[in-house]
């Protein structure tokens, strides 16, 4: 099969944009845009010639400014903008800040919306933009996960576990923390909403915890990965014992004295059902975003092989995989329909 690039005629009569299905993702959530961060894709602040300065910060060139600032998180930014026009001005004209705006304004609203804003650096937001591959597979990655800022693609964010952050009573539970640790872990407050393909409706704000952050943290509190999954196990069998032991008591005292039983909660030692990209929990930390591509300077969303469209279950043939000219290239090699000639780039020649 010829290795060239396809043209761009080929590779749309080969691929398509989105899949027919809604995703419901944190993007699909996040309320009108107001305030101090601007609505998707307008033109930057417009606002009169400032009156104020910036103290003794505007002794300092603008360049050595705007690397300073770019280096600060995205609360932090946003507080900048807060004091006076100047600051408004120095902060829209910051290249990284300025890319962010042009092509992923929704990751500034939503990081915003869930708090956590304050653990993602305009420079490192950036660079993710300008990063096209998912940093677990390698396939395109079309989202980003922001309570860690990594760069993932949808099969990645629906199956693997780092991507499904916790609540907090889970994460305490499953990594032998306590509530003080947990509160200095990244975490956020969900936005309420529908989320997942199979839209459930969350309708509570709710705490969730990253689980990466939550694991380091029990792994350092127990001195290894073994030692905490020690402790846990432990711990649960534990509270299985007195749990079966006052279920025994309820049942002498009711044969004693005919009192009724008290009901029981049992505690919860196992995992909540995951249910993968049915699980809501799954899509409130994603936002969708473009690559940016540094060489054209355009943003570049990705797209899905025709060829691909049947399939649902795994890696290399699934419908839910995105690919951009390079990598389709190296897909049509591996690709059912077009290696068995049931598609074939000759159907598609101009
Ligand atoms: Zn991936
Ligand atoms: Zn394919």
């Amino acid at each position: 099969m010829d290795e060239d690039l396809l043209n761009g005629s080929q590779l749309k009569d080969l691929t398509y944009p989105v899949p027919r299905i809604d995703d419901f993702l944190l993007d699909d959530n996040l309320p009108a845009p107001r305030g101090k961060i601007p609505a998707d894709n307008a033109p930057l602040h417009i606002i009169e010639a400032p009156k104020f300065e910036l103290g003794v910060l505007d002794t300092l060139p603008l360049e050595l400014l705007q690397i300073s600032f770019s280096m600060l998180d995205l609360s932090s930014l946003a507080a900048l903008r807060c004091v006076n026009r100047r600051a408004v001005e120095v902060v829209e004209s910051i290249p990284q800040y300025k890319a962010i705006i042009a092509h992923a304004p929704k990751v500034l609203r939503a990081a915003s919306c869930i708090g956590t804003g304050r653990w993602i650096s305009c420079d490192t937001l950036y660079e993710k933009l300008c990063t096209a591959n998912c940093e677990e597979c390698g396939d395109f990655g079309g989202y980003l996960y922001i309570l860690t800022c990594k760069r993932v693609c949808f099969l990645c964010i629906s199956q693997n576990k780092k991507y499904l952050p916790l609540r907090r009573s889970h994460a305490i539970r499953k990594f032998g923390l306590n509530r003080q640790i947990v509160d200095t872990l990244r975490c956020m407050r969900s936005l309420p909403g529908t989320y997942s393909p199979n839209e459930r409706r969350c309708s509570e704000r709710i705490v969730l915890v990253d689980r990466e952050s939550a694991c380091r943290a029990g792994t350092t509190l127990h001195g290894s990965f073994s030692a905490m999954e020690q402790y846990v196990s432990d711990t649960s069998a534990a509270k299985l014992e007195e749990f079966n032991k006052r279920i025994q008591d309820d049942i002498s005292q009711k044969a004693a004295v005919g009192s009724k039983t008290p009901r029981r909660r049992r505690p919860q030692t196992e995992d909540p059902f995951d249910g993968l990209s049915g699980n809501p929990l799954r899509f409130m930390a994603i936002v969708r975003v473009p690559w940016l591509n540094k060489v054209s300077s355009e943003a570049e969303w990705g797209f899905h092989c025709i060829g691909c469209a049947q399939y649902a279950i795994s890696r290399p043939l699934h419908f839910r995989r995105k690919f951009t000219a390079a990598s389709f290239t190296e897909h049509l090699r591996e690709c059912d329909s077009f290696v068995t000639g049931i598609i074939t780039r000759n159907d598609f020649q101009n």
